[in-house]
């Protein structure tokens, strides 16, 4: 099936307007899931041989994706829906073109040499972040950085922002929708103190939870296994989709019904591949959540990357780091990784997903340490599209702020400011969007469990469905219908807050720690 009829999709009252308009969207959409497919068999399977051809099919297609969505055609379909007051008048429509618009004129802001521009510089630095990541030099990948922060301010300038606001927050919105550096810093300012005091008590408690179960080796087939039906039980469909392997684990694919997940498989940690394997089956369950009816228009897409973290993360921490999945998964894992994990009892297998340390690394960090790694991030990416922080004094803003969040000396800038990618990538207004996604997930659990009684009980006897139900219902099936805050609103009747992820922690890990 390639298109739907928006008639069936989209209104009661169908009007030609709309059907041309969802037409048009469709096809930027089969073109941009086409490119999505080329990523995901990049980072799978291609030789390393096809890298030149492939950058040049990938730079293609996004630019021709790109003309779509700015075109005066794209426009002037946007304005003769807009004036079809029986279309708008159904609130789907009225979304829908409302998030065109919003995409057709971020477009148009953008010269195509600046989008090329960046493209090039970023698929150069990306490389050059690599090497200098091996090597540990900085200063190898200073000069590309340099040129990314030029083009992302001068992207900002592009798309301006609101008075009283910052670039960065024009480049923050491209990846959750009116999230401004004020708004993050309301957030982030009363909680990093909150979070240095939990972690200096359990770190003072003289108390560690049994970590045995993190040094365990499985094989890899075992492993795989693992993951397998763990993804399947809390309910990510292989019919419409895959596990895979990457160097980094990723959930891409081309529309709900072909979903990609990837994970890693560490010989000696289980626990890696198994937290992995739920964060991106977290992803994947999303992006099958979202209406097929609508696949190809923004109400078929998910709402911000924040919502998409939350999504991820309620299944990685709420769900695979509570003691009822322990307990339901203790009596499975005998028969799918081998009966010498028999050996760990209930209590060590949960005291081991709970460990709390702070470490250099922000992908190895736990659930206590992970947002002070963030809060890093955004000082400096903040600074420096603000134009407070030259690019050179990164490394030695990095390490001061590590020492005062995390008490931490870093060694290197391996271990320090190259270990991320995302900014090689041209990347920056994206890192909070981490911490946000940690605390709607935080927000929505909390609702879910104040609307299904027994949820969490369930999980001991193995039942996800009735989480994956209520976020299909109350996030999923929106699409992009909803902001970001309006969504948090609407499913949990409050704004974003800090306290639900504080409870969330301080309950748990305060117990485990003997306090
Ligand atoms: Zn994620």
């Amino acid at each position: 099936m390639s298109t739907i009829a928006a008639s069936e999709a989209l209104s009661s009252s169908a009007s030609p307007a709309l059907d041309a308009l969802v037409t048009h969207l469709q096809e930027a959409s089969l073109l941009a899931s086409s490119n999505s497919l080329l990523d995901w068999d990049q980072e799978t399977t291609m030789p390393a041989g096809g890298l030149e051809w492939r950058a040049r099919q990938q730079a293609l297609l996004a630019r021709i994706v790109h003309e779509r969505v700015s075109s005066l055609e794209r426009r002037d379909l946007i304005e003769a829906v807009e004036s079809d007051a029986t279309a708008m008048a159904d609130g789907s429509v009225a979304a829908l073109v409302r998030e065109a618009r919003r995409d057709h004129e971020k477009a148009t802001k953008l010269p195509t040499s600046l989008v090329e521009e960046m493209a090039k510089t970023s698929s150069m630095a990306k490389h050059e972040w690599a090497l200098a990541r091996e090597k540990s030099d900085f200063r190898r990948f200073a000069p590309w950085l340099e040129k990314l922060a030029g083009l992302l301010r001068a992207q900002a300038d592009c798309y301006g922002f609101a008075e009283g606001g910052e670039r960065w927050d024009a480049l923050a919105d491209l990846y959750e929708p009116g999230c401004t550096a004020r708004s993050v810093s309301a957030v982030f300012d009363p909680l990093r103190p909150r979070l240095q005091r939990l972690v200096a008590d359990l770190t003072a408690s003289g108390v560690r939870p049994p970590s045995g179960f993190n040094d365990f080796a499985v094989a890899i087939p075992e492993q795989e296994a693992l993951s397998r039906f763990v993804a399947e039980r809390i309910g990510f469909d292989f019919n419409r989709g895959r596990l895979d392997r990457s160097t980094h684990p990723f959930c891409s694919g081309t529309h709900c019904n072909d979903v990609r997940l990837t994970t890693r498989y560490n010989e000696r940690c289980v626990n890696d591949a198994l937290g992995s394997t739920m964060h991106e089956a977290g992803h994947g369950i999303y992006e099958q959540g979202l209406p097929f009816a609508r696949v190809g228009t923004p109400i078929g897409e998910s709402v911000s990357l924040g919502i998409h973290e939350s999504q991820s993360r309620m299944w990685e921490n709420q769900v695979g780091r509570s003691r009822a999945f322990w307990a339901w998964l203790h009596r499975e894992l005998p028969r799918i990784i081998g009966a010498d994990s028999a050996r760990f009892s209930l209590d060590e297998l949960y005291g081991a997903a709970n460990v709390v340390e702070p470490g250099f690394i922000r992908v190895e960090s736990d659930e206590a340490t992970y947002n002070l790694h963030i809060m890093v991030r955004f000082e400096i990416e903040r600074a420096v599209i603000g134009g407070s922080l030259e690019v050179a004094g990164i490394p030695s803003a990095w390490n001061r702020l590590y020492k005062e969040y995390l008490g931490l000396e870093v060694p290197d800038d391996r271990r320090g400011c190259l270990q991320d990618i995302h900014w090689s990538m041209g990347a920056m207004g994206y890192f909070p969007t981490y911490t946000l996604g940690n605390l709607y997930a935080s927000q929505f659990f909390e609702a879910a469990c104040a609307e299904i009684p027994g949820l969490v009980e369930g999980f001991a006897r193995g039942e996800f469905a009735p989480l994956k139900a209520w976020l299909n219902s109350n996030i999923h099936a929106h699409g992009r219908r909803f902001t970001p805050s309006e969504l948090v609103e609407r499913v949990t009747g409050k704004p974003l807050s800090a306290e639900p992820l504080m409870r969330h922690l301080e309950g748990k890990l305060r117990p485990l720690y003997g306090m």
